[in-house]
């Protein structure tokens, strides 16, 4: 290798890491949009957290057992001295926000949502980054389980804006303190004697936090967590009911769903409560979002006994299976010939750009021939000419590309006949 493809080579993108490039940018712009305009219908309003926390924080809510926690984080020492992680997950942010703020005490719902980068040190392969994009709502203070069909509802709407089809909702309940120690225990039986069967890892698990063991990819502990008992059949009367109360409200948006018994989410926060919406057109890394009830973390935080429930889409995995109309770009592009005609040309663009017509400009010397190649190359819907004539004149040539038609008028007059095609132009002010 050259000296100058290894330098290239240490100085590119870090592994698990993708540039997002002017023409991807479109689509998550619009993903971005229809997501706001969703979540607000519902009431959500933004909350922006920091990139960076402090690790305890991820330790405490994220969960010392999880695979987030024990393996995939971004932690590093600042220089102070403080032990500092890169958020993998957005939850315990919001709910150590709200606790610093004391939004539980404002009059506003509890409604909120985010968009932004998570890090995980994770194996990087098709759908799993080590920096991957979240869209992600928290809702806080509401027990009825009719709010936990609703942020389904919302998600899977959301998905339908986005042109997404083919998609499977999964839930369950992962019970609450009260039943789930009986089930950790009927677990912790259950993988005693398949431990030959489970990977090292599992049988570690099956000590420290049974649960953790339908989160493992490892097939023959897939299998092994197959004949595990279900949860279902430990849950105490009221998470029973709330699951119950959920089926019966996800029937009433006639959202189709499917239990599926060993949905634990890999999160150790998660109450009653836990759901995916996966996709049939992604491989294995098939879920689009993902969340769940956890009823404990405000308090276990040390803040007021408010229950949350969430979830978290991956930005990447709905674009790849997103079916997006993204508005072509209506851009005019400046033809001008000499230094004078560049100068009233630039007054001209300045005007435009003031009243809404983006507007292109390019500081090179070319004949007129020469800038309508290069306004066709980059797909301008018109072409704005200035010469010595037209500035004599103060009537400039303006040529729609797409059909080829010329016109001629004052800049006023010009713009009067962008402002019908070009969407979005606001009235000058
Ligand atoms: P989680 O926070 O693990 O519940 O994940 C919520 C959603 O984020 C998943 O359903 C994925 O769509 C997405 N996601 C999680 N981890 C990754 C990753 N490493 N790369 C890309 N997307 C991810």
């Amino acid at each position: 290798m050259t000296e100058d493809a290894s330098a290239k080579k240490d100085l590119a993108a870090v592994k698990g890491t993708k540039d997002i490039l002017p023409k991807e940018v479109e689509s998550w712009r619009a993903l971005e949009r229809l997501a706001r305009e969703t979540f607000e219908l519902y009431g959500y309003r933004e909350l922006r957290a920091p990139v960076f926390e402090t690790t305890e924080l991820f330790e405490k809510g994220t969960g010392a057992t999880s695979d987030i926690v024990t393996k995939e984080m971004y932690t590093f020492t600042d220089k102070g001295g403080r032990s500092l992680t890169l958020r993998p997950e957005y939850t315990p942010s919001v709910v150590r926000a709200i606790i610093e703020h004391r939004l539980d005490l404002e009059v506003e719902p509890m409604r909120y949502y985010y968009m932004g980068p998570m890090f995980r040190y994770d194996k990087p392969q098709k759908g799993r980054y080590r920096q991957f994009h979240q869209v992600d709502i928290e809702v806080f203070g509401e027990k009825d389980a009719a709010v936990d069909a609703e942020i389904i509802e919302m998600a899977d709407s959301l998905l339908r804006k986005l042109g997404v089809s083919g998609t499977e909702t999964l839930v369950n309940s992962v019970g609450c303190r009260e039943c789930r120690p009986a089930y950790s225990q009927a677990l912790r039986e259950a993988a005693g004697k398949r431990k030959s069967d489970l990977c090292p890892d599992c049988q570690r698990k099956a000590e420290t936090n049974p649960l953790r063991i339908f989160d493992c990819k490892v097939e023959s502990c897939q299998a092994a967590a197959r004949s595990f008992p279900v949860i279902q059949d430990f849950l105490c009367g009221e998470c029973l009911s709330h699951f119950n109360t959920l089926l019966v409200f996800l029937n009433q948006y006639r959202i189709p769903y499917r239990v599926e018994p060993r949905l634990v989410r890999g999160l150790d926060y998660y109450t009653k409560t836990t759901f995916e919406i996966v996709s049939s057109h992604l491989g294995a890394q098939n879920a689009l979002l993902g969340g769940g009830r956890y009823d404990d973390m405000m308090k276990d935080f040390g803040g007021p006994d408010v229950c949350g429930i969430g979830f978290a889409m991956g930005m990447e995995r709905v674009l790849a299976v997103a079916e997006l109309a993204v508005p072509k770009r209506k851009s005019l592009y400046l033809a001008y010939l000499g230094d004078e005609a560049k100068k009233s040309g630039l007054e001209l663009a300045r005007y435009f750009r003031a009243n809404g017509v983006e507007c292109l400009v390019e500081f090179k010397d070319r004949g007129m021939k020469a800038h309508f190649g290069r306004a066709n190359k980059l797909q301008a819907a018109w072409v704005l000419v200035v010469g010595e004539d037209e500035m004599k004149k103060s009537r400039f040539g303006l040529k729609e590309m797409a059909t080829g038609r010329q016109v001629e008028g004052t800049r006023e007059e010009l713009l009067a006949l962008l402002r019908d095609k070009v969407r979005g132009i606001e009235a000058p002010c």
